[in-house]
């Protein structure tokens, strides 16, 4: 029997309501190379476990928050999105949980766009994303 194992009598037997919201945060996913795997489910991730993939591609995703601007040539659009990610099997980068920015493409802004854009860059920077650093560096400090 494993050391994961044991503890995880342990807690079953000596405390069940702790073992309750133990079982109540993970997630099993179907693999086509490891069959079921069940993985802790981070409270930020928003829970959307794809079947069929590769354990590797196993992720959890959290709530982007979302940079919108009007411009001259589409209207509003969406110039990027941020959010927590970890690939908690990855093989070719790290299984600890990171930020992912998602950047849009070119864009055009009259003056008075180019304006607006850069008050909301400015209070985009200080509030949003400036918490999402924090619960990275959370995360970051062995937190989860
Ligand atoms: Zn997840």
């Amino acid at each position: 029997m494993s050391e994961d194992e044991k503890a995880r009598r342990f807690v079953d037997r000596h405390f069940p309501e702790v073992a309750r919201l133990l079982a109540a945060r993970t997630v099993t996913v179907t693999t086509i190379d490891h069959g079921d795997v069940t993985v802790y489910e981070p409270a930020w991730c928003l829970g959307v476990h794809p079947t069929e993939g590769y354990r590797a591609d196993i992720e959890h995703r959290g709530q982007p928050i979302r940079l919108k601007a009007d411009t001259a040539c589409h209207g509003e659009v969406e110039v990027l999105d941020v959010f927590l990610y970890q690939r908690p099997f990855a093989e070719q980068s790290s299984t600890a949980p990171v930020a992912v920015v998602a950047l849009d493409e070119w864009h055009e802004f009259d003056a008075a766009q180019l304006a607006e854009f850069g008050a909301a860059l400015t209070a985009f920077v200080a509030g949003p994303l400036h918490d999402l650093a924090e619960q990275l560096r959370l995360l970051e400090g062995g937190e989860q």
